[in-house]
């Protein structure tokens, strides 16, 4: 078990680094959630092919997703949040996997509380029930279980032999007894699925009441996915204007049409498309409330792919160029 020597360092979010000021850096977007990983001098028991904590992955262990993650003294951390918990909305703790990583995260949850009161979500792989018991005694508000993709065949094909769908499922049933509609789930859109199928796993995790956090691919160096394309950004920004109908009530999947797997109507009258394009709403970043997760997939250079605040008047006027393309 590692549960003891794991519990005096926990890996930090560049980002959120930096607001607390346990180091220096420039901001261009601040999170608004502090993240926060679990410490494990080691590598994941789960071998997702996107993940450079993968258990066959050769990236750098510092790396989730392109950001950077380094380890700190977790008092000088708690220190940090109980003067600076204001400026954030949110923790999140993502698990890594590894024996006696429920311990790690009870343990580093009840910390965290002793020293504000934010709302925290733990991000982490299926559970057993009693343990999604023990995270909600010691104050989880919502439990995120990353699903990833948006098929049973390319789940198989991407999250490795330590998951199964039928596992997640599962396991998605458990947390939703325990935690009730405080279920997010992430999913990844480039991992090879057509739009409308990643389409109607948004429906699926709508009718069912889970959050769905909408991510884009990203290529990391060192894992088995590195040389994969990202996205093409037009066919993301319809995706993501496809999971706010959806998970607004405005539009359903089957209210959709799609041509070879693409999406070419939303559902919905065009005057009440263009006011919500409009609104910018659907581009910024999907998940739990207050979590924006800045550049989690893209550089700042761009081209951005979740908006970490409301996309102002330009960029909507790129966006529509965007959802008029052919492309
Ligand atoms: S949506 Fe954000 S806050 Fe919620 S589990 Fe995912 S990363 Fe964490």
């Amino acid at each position: 078990m590692y549960e003891l020597q794991n519990l005096n360092k926990v890996r930090v979010a560049f980002g959120t680094g930096v607001l607390l000021e346990l180091w220096r850096g420039k901001l261009v977007e601040p999170p608004t959630t502090a993240h926060f990983l679990t410490y494990f001098d080691g590598r994941c028991r789960g071998n997702c092919r996107f993940c450079p904590q993968a258990r066959e992955s050769t990236a750098d262990l510092e790396m989730l997703s392109r950001v950077i993650w380094p380890k700190f003294d977790l008092e000088a951390v708690l220190a940090a949040l109980k003067e600076k918990s204001d400026k954030f909305k949110r923790i999140c703790i993502q698990a890594v996997n590894f024996p006696g990583v429920v311990g790690v995260v009870c343990e580093l949850v009840s910390r965290v509380r002793e020293v504000c009161d934010l709302p925290v979500s733990v991000s982490c792989q299926p559970l057993m029930h009693e343990d999604l018991r023990r995270l909600a005694s010691v104050g989880v508000e919502r439990i995120g279980l990353a699903f990833d993709a948006a098929t049973e065949e390319i789940f198989s094909r991407v999250k490795g032999s330590e998951y199964s769908w039928e596992g997640h499922m599962a396991a998605l049933k458990d947390a939703k007894a325990v935690f009730g509609d405080k279920v997010s789930t992430h999913l990844i859109a480039g991992l090879g699925e057509t739009e409308e199928e990643m389409v109607r796993s948004f429906q699926f995790f709508h009718d069912n009441r889970v959050t769905v956090a909408l991510f884009a691919f990203t290529p990391i160096p060192g894992t088995p996915l590195s040389k994969q394309p990202r996205p093409e950004i037009a066919s993301y920004r319809r995706l993501q204007l496809a999971r706010f109908l959806i998970a607004n009530n405005l539009s359903k999947a089957e209210d959709m049409s799609f041509e070879g797997g693409r999406i070419s109507n939303f559902g919905l009258d065009e005057e009440s498309l263009e006011k919500v394009i409009d609104s910018g709403d659907p581009f910024v970043t999907s998940g739990c409330n207050g979590c924006n997760r800045p550049f989690y997939n893209e550089s700042p250079r761009g081209p951005i792919f979740n908006y970490p605040r409301k996309p102002g008047r330009r960029d909507i006027e790129e966006i529509k160029k965007l959802l008029r393309s052919p492309d």
